[in-house]
């Protein structure tokens, strides 16, 4: 099958654009003007563009799928305003869902209560929503739930129960730290078919916003490992009109990885273009909003503290030479400086300086000028997800010196000294959505703050849509064949409704995805 894409505005690298390509199979076959793509017009279908911006399919180059999966069995509340709101959304679910078993809520937090009473959710509100179903609803801060009657009877909780740990308000239905566990326990994991399910909406939901290729690091410890290939493994034998992905894998130590070298790696479910394995994950430290990314200097607003290490030098070095070995690609999550800094000389005792595993760092954001150095020193990639800058500028300001901040998420001083970046959300820590993200990068402010954080270290539009496409491709070693609108590359590119190279940039984050192709098909069309 031909297709001739004319008349449009389509991207092909930094400062190059031209107006149309030819799409044969699952591949571009040519680019050139719409006069020239149109040479090719006999016996192909005419697709004309009308005018619209193209780029290349976005690869987000680290999320968590199944996070992402799992909120669409869940009742989202991030964000709500009032109880009601509150009330409202868990009704709608049972009336969205109606074969949930339990009405599972997330992400409320009273401190964004706008409007009513401004209060913790107690068991009378969730009473509202259903008495013959459990309903538990956890704050935003997982340190506390509420639940309704019939959850609270289920979970067999007395007046008299006593928790190691944990405290509960009976009367009001609220639980705390581990005292949630009794209440959580009723809410089970997804069953095969599940997971398939709602996998298959995150993708849906990806593929609207022009996502074609998400790198995920869903299989974890070893229990979920079973449970997360095998869903996979299912999606793509029985699915059609899926997204392309490649699995970022996490496992407890490395017997583990030489089992699943054995296994999952060399079966052929996991070795096509749409779906295959990657890295090695390791996580070197913890976050910034708990205050334990490992830092090289106490934390400004918690004295003495310097974070934790999730893995000493020493334990990382027999992750390091296992993955050497076994010429695996390894990549880590670091978010402090001393993590950053430690993480990357304990890789170049393996990689030297050319580093031709790729062995890249995500996250990467706190950084002196040390640390950026060792990404050119020894050729690391970086993964970065720049939307983080959202939550994380008032938090970085208040947590350390001004000295860190001024060379810290210093994504576009990396571009320009020539690092490989590519951009991610971490979903589902960040929603999926590029645009927002691009927008984070380009400018480094809300819309409503007069100055961006740093404005020196602003990527532009195009280093940033490059480090969606092509530096994905990169990181996934296929930057030959997949992240550009080129000949000889897969069909993956999308069409959008504003000119991301030419509007404002306050407008970026209200680009809408009009069509999204893959592998030469049609997988999304804007109504
Ligand atoms: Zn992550």
């Amino acid at each position: 099958m031909k297709t001739v894409y004319f008349n449009g505005k389509v991207y092909l690298g930094k400062g190059e654009f031209t107006e149309g390509f030819v799409v044969e199979d699952n591949k571009f076959v040519k680019t050139g003007s719409s006069e020239e793509v149109l040479l090719e017009a006999k016996d192909a279908d005419l697709y004309d563009l009308e005018g619209k911006t193209v780029i290349a399919g976005i690869n987000d180059s680290h999320g968590h799928l199944i996070g992402l999966a799992k909120t669409y069995r869940e009742v989202y509340l991030m964000g709500v305003e009032s109880i009601d709101d509150a009330i409202e959304k868990g009704k709608k679910f049972i009336i969205d869902n109606p074969d949930s078993k339990v009405i599972n809520g997330m992400g409320w937090n009273s401190d964004f209560f706008k409007r009513g009473e401004i209060r913790n959710l107690t068991r009378d509100d969730l009473d509202k929503i259903s008495t013959e179903l459990p309903v538990i609803f956890r704050r935003a801060c997982f340190h506390m739930l509420t639940a309704n009657t019939k959850a609270i009877e289920m979970s067999g909780i007395t007046r008299a129960t006593v928790i190691q740990g944990g405290d509960f308000d009976y009367e009001k239905g609220q639980f705390f730290e581990n005292a949630q566990f009794p209440v959580l326990e009723l809410i089970s994991e997804p069953t095969n078919k599940e997971m398939v399910e709602i996998i298959k909406k995150a993708m849906d939901g990806c593929l609207s916003q022009g996502i074609t290729t998400i790198q995920i690091n869903d299989c974890t410890t070893s229990g979920e490992r079973k449970a997360v290939m095998n869903a996979y493994k299912t999606l793509f034998e029985t699915e059609n009109n899926l997204m392309r992905i490649r699995h970022q894998v996490n496992l407890k130590d490395t017997d583990e990885f030489a089992d699943f070298l054995e296994k999952e790696k060399k079966d052929p479910t996991f070795n096509t273009l749409m779906q295959d394995i990657g890295p090695m994950k390791l996580f070197k430290d913890g976050s910034l909003g708990a205050r334990s990314a490992l830092v090289n200097d106490e934390y400004a607003d918690s004295p003495g503290n310097t974070g934790i290490a999730a893995l000493t030098v020493e334990e990382a070095d027999v992750f390091l030479k296992f993955a050497h070995d076994n010429d695996m690609q390894v990549v880590t999550h670091v978010i402090g400086d001393r993590a950053f800094n430690e993480m990357a000389n304990s890789y170049a005792k393996y990689t030297g300086e050319e580093n031709p595993l790729r062995w890249g760092l995500i996250h990467t954001q706190l950084s002196g000028r040390e640390e950026l150095d060792l990404l050119t020193k020894y050729n690391i990639p970086t993964l970065v997800q720049p939307i983080f800058l959202r939550a994380d500028i008032p938090n970085v300001k208040k947590a350390v010196s001004e000295k860190l901040q001024s060379t810290s998420y210093a994504f576009g001083t990396m571009v320009k000294e020539g690092v490989h970046l590519s951009l991610s959300t971490d979903t589902p820590i960040e929603p999926v959505d590029p645009f927002a993200n691009i927008y984070w990068a380009v400018t480094r402010k809300a819309p409503e703050d007069k100055e961006a954080f740093y404005p020196e270290h602003c990527m532009s539009v195009e280093d940033a849509v490059d480090a969606y496409t092509i530096e994905s491709a990169y990181i996934e070693f296929k930057e030959d064949f997949k992240g550009r609108i080129k000949e000889g590359y897969l069909a993956d590119f999308i069409v959008l409704d504003k000119d991301i190279f030419t509007i404002d940039k306050l407008d970026i984050p209200s680009i809408k995805v009009l069509m999204t192709v893959l592998d030469g098909n049609v997988v999304y069309k804007r109504d």
